[in-house]
């Protein structure tokens, strides 16, 4: 019934499993399961997408009536261009799929359940073209498309044995609150921040790669991005927010290397290649 996955310590997963049985002890609403995420894994998820989508457009909406939309017309124009086409190959061409803009020096981006997508100002020098956008914006659409968040705020309120008392929302006196918040990633902007797994994230760059050749935007200029957005962190005072989420290493440039001649094949049989698009 459960699938230990490697992104989970066996702790975690021991305490998912016995809090979920626990709970589904209690609770009708709980119906426990290992499910197959569209894109081909199987998974711990407890909650269904439509339980998912909404927890993501009310996240969503919270954030976006606490940030300002940016003013700079092109740029967001360029982000929702690209968001559409990489959402139009990715496994979920069908959600509800939104891309904004935020007028804010962050430099960072993030994805939520249902299709909820918001960059910072902040990340578009970092991008320089629609391949570098499309490379991250193929990432954040592959967190949603593997359910990443579903899976999270499985285990996080497992852990938590919270599904005894299952409150499956993030308004403010929801007692899950911070749990789901925090499972899907808006800690950057709500305070509580907690990364994808390691395996999430390199599933996330994969599916990201894949997209990006689809849609028609060169995938070695994904390799490129993320050596130059570390190289080009170094210069600032601080870590950059979205680096601190998806820090670089030998091994996350390595496997994606390896992922790029299946990638280069999507490219090549793409209907229209843009190369690396309009400069940002
Ligand atoms: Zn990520």
């Amino acid at each position: 019934m459960f699938v230990w996955e490697k992104g989970v310590s066996r702790r975690e997963f021991l305490q998912s499993c016995l809090g979920a049985l626990g709970a589904a002890g209690f609770s009708s609403l709980v119906f426990v399961r290992c499910t197959t995420t569209p894109t081909g894994k199987k998974a711990f998820i407890l909650i269904s997408e439509e339980e998912e989508t909404k927890l993501g457009e009310s996240a969503f909406t919270e954030i976006m009536a606490q940030e300002k939309p940016s003013k700079n017309k092109r740029q967001a124009d360029l982000l929702r261009k690209v968001g559409q086409r990489i959402a139009a190959v990715s496994h979920r061409p069908d959600h509800r799929w939104q891309f904004e803009l935020i007028a804010s020096e962050q430099v960072n981006a993030f994805a939520l359940p249902g299709g909820k997508v918001a960059f910072y100002e902040g990340i578009m020098p970092f991008c320089q073209n629609e391949a570098g956008i499309a490379c991250v914006m193929g990432h954040e659409v592959g967190h949603v498309a593997a359910r990443h968040g579903a899976q999270r705020i499985s285990q996080q309120l497992a852990v938590q044995g919270a599904l005894t008392a299952v409150d499956l929302s993030v308004t403010r006196n929801s007692k899950n609150r911070n749990v789901i918040l925090g499972a899907l990633g808006v800690g950057a902007t709500l305070g509580v921040l907690l990364p994808y797994s390691r395996e999430h994230e390199y599933e996330a760059d994969k599916l990201g790669l894949m997209y990006m050749a689809k849609a028609g935007y060169d995938p070695e200029e994904a390799v490129l991005f993320w050596e130059r957005f570390a190289e080009l962190s170094k210069g600032q005072p601080k870590v950059p927010e979205f680096l601190s989420t998806h820090p670089m290493s030998e091994n996350r440039v390595r496997e994606m290397r390896k992922n790029l001649p299946e990638a280069k094949r999507l490219y090549d049989a793409a209907p229209v290649k843009y190369g690396k698009g309009e400069t940002g």
